[in-house]
């Protein structure tokens, strides 16, 4: 399996990137929890009883989760696979390098600075239904309106409660730079690919050197 690590800073524009990327599937970690509690499947009880307990939920969990995604016959059909937003800390790349031995794998790095990514995040709302973003800084005309223009969607948008304050977006960064920049570092020891692609240029050009990069 071929895989695509679409690596960076929350707010970096991994899943819009992701979205437009021709004959591939992005699988975000956040949908598959969700989809699992959702169905209240096997491995959606175990991560629950971790997340009533405050505790994260452990990496092989996730890993089982990312496993049984990519056995349905839309990721084995497809033709990359986009992984946006895992592996997120270190030993949860050493657990996805374990389990998938045999994959090709290259990582983007959409490199954002923090303050970027704070403007930008403070005036982003998301569709609930089609994950669509929009920002108030791009789409003012957009969020007036309040309904996702995506055809036929029309939900209403909705801002996630983390994007909220400037405080709690700092907080997410610090946390990013604890917690995920190492895994760059981890990804360059395992001598596997990385290419940095400039986040903080228009969602056109930023995705035309992604697909670039992915040559
Ligand atoms: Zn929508």
């Amino acid at each position: 399996m071929k895989f695509l690590i679409l690596f960076g800073p929350p707010g970096a524009g991994k899943g819009t990137v992701a979205r437009k990327i021709e004959r591939a599937i992005s699988i975000a970690t956040g949908d598959l929890f969700r989809d699992h509690l959702k169905r209240n499947s096997e491995l959606g009880q175990k991560a629950r009883a971790f997340m009533d307990d405050g505790k994260l939920v452990p990496d092989d969990i996730t890993i089982a989760m990312l496993k049984e995604r990519l056995e349905q016959p839309d990721c084995q059909q497809a033709e990359l696979i986009i992984l946006d937003g895992f592996p997120r800390t270190k030993p949860q790349a050493e657990a996805f390098l374990e389990s998938f031995p045999e994959a090709e794998i290259l990582t983007i790095y959409l490199s954002v600075k923090d303050d970027v990514i704070v403007n930008r995040l403070i005036g982003r709302w998301t569709c609930p239904k089609c994950k669509r973003t929009y920002n108030t800084n791009l789409h003012a005309a957009i969020i007036k309106g309040g309904n996702c223009v995506t055809e036929k969607c029309e939900t209403p948008l909705e801002r996630r409660p983390d994007d909220e304050s400037e405080e709690t977006i700092r907080t997410r960064l610090k946390v990013y730079h604890r917690e995920t920049k190492p895994v760059l570092g981890f990804l360059r020891e395992k001598k596997l690919t990385i290419k940095r692609v400039m986040g903080n240029k228009p969602p056109e050009t930023v995705l035309k050197n992604v697909k670039k990069a992915l040559g």
